[in-house]
């Protein structure tokens, strides 16, 4: 299904170890036409011991770790009270003393830490926890959806080094219902795709599929109109947070490939690299962008094979 959608490869996120076994298996049967980046539970955290059963397309590196819940819910860490029910701030599923255990355990093991943070507060303890953490830039750990940040916290992603990594359809989803939650006044913070590239963040695109849809076109038009799947954009959307084609292409190719530690293999078509593109019916960087929903992926090509053809 997914290299039918246009899809070379994934981030498969919250694995457990017998579940990486199974992809090995099937990949030396050949059955696994994509390429799969995992991030396991932390109860998998022998993330080591998975890595024996890497293949050419499988690579076992990263534990998922989870702050807070989702906004819908009201279950997003926040500073302050949600504005549509003051008796609350969220949900907080991991205390800054745990994180920084996790991190240190995850430092000495080469762990890459994805890190689901929803709210203002949940972001901000990762911030604070990884400074404290000191010289972490190299580890390049991610914040999974990073989707609400106080505005002078924004840049501090960054500056410190972490890796945003967000799906631009919670934005158009999540904006129907966040201005009831937060408030106008924090939505300058929210899904705030401009700021945080303009603050020096690599920021990857992902679609938190199987939560979401799961479509590539879906999440290139979220990037880059801002708006919902009819064109509408309510009050507090921040039209100035979208991104250029060409920003929210390399969201999806070249600043996913570097999130994976794999920018020297994949990411862009270059001589050297290895051959993971696809092909669609029109091309996505010109038409207008209620077009780009029409498309249709044609051809999805993963390491020089055709893995998945349209029928004619
Ligand atoms: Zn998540």
């Amino acid at each position: 299904t997914y290299a039918s959608r246009g899809w070379t490869g994934v981030h498969n996120m919250s694995v457990s170890a017998s579940q990486a076994l199974i992809m090995a298996r099937l990949d030396g049967e050949g059955r696994l036409p994509l390429r799969v980046y995992n991030a396991f539970d932390v109860d998998a955290f022998e993330v080591a011991e998975s890595r024996k059963f890497e293949t050419d397309t499988v690579t076992n590196r990263a534990v998922k770790l989870y702050m807070d819940g989702a906004l819908g819910s009201r279950g997003a860490l926040l500073i302050a009270p949600y504005s549509d029910q003051p008796d609350t701030n969220g949900l907080s599923l991991l205390d800054t003393e745990s994180l920084h255990d996790l991190m240190m355990k995850a430092k000495g093991a080469d762990v890459q830490l994805a890190i689901h943070a929803i709210g203002d507060l949940a972001n901000r303890h990762i911030l604070e926890t990884f400074e404290a953490l000191g010289n972490g830039d190299e580890l390049r750990w991610r914040i999974e959806h990073a989707q609400i940040f106080a505005p002078q916290d924004v840049a501090r992603v960054g500056e410190l080094g972490l890796i945003a990594s967000m799906q631009p359809s919670h934005a158009i989803g999540d904006l129907k219902f966040a201005p009831s939650r937060l408030g106008l006044d924090r939505l300058a913070g929210a899904y705030a795709w401009q700021d945080m590239l303009a603050g020096g963040a690599v920021v990857a695109g992902g679609s938190d599929a199987p939560v979401e849809v799961g479509s590539p076109l879906i999440e290139f038009y979220a990037a880059v109109a801002r708006q919902d799947l009819d064109g509408n954009a309510g009050e507090g959307w921040h039209p100035e947070q979208a991104l250029s084609r060409d920003q929210a292409l390399a969201l999806f190719t070249s600043a996913a490939a570097f999130a994976a530690f794999q920018e020297d293999d994949l990411g862009t078509i270059e001589v050297g690299k290895i051959a993971d593109f696809s092909v669609f019916d029109r091309d996505l960087m010109t038409i207008p962008a209620a077009e780009i929903l029409d498309a249709q992926a044609r051809m999805t090509i993963i390491g020089g094979e055709i893995v998945w053809q349209a029928a004619e």
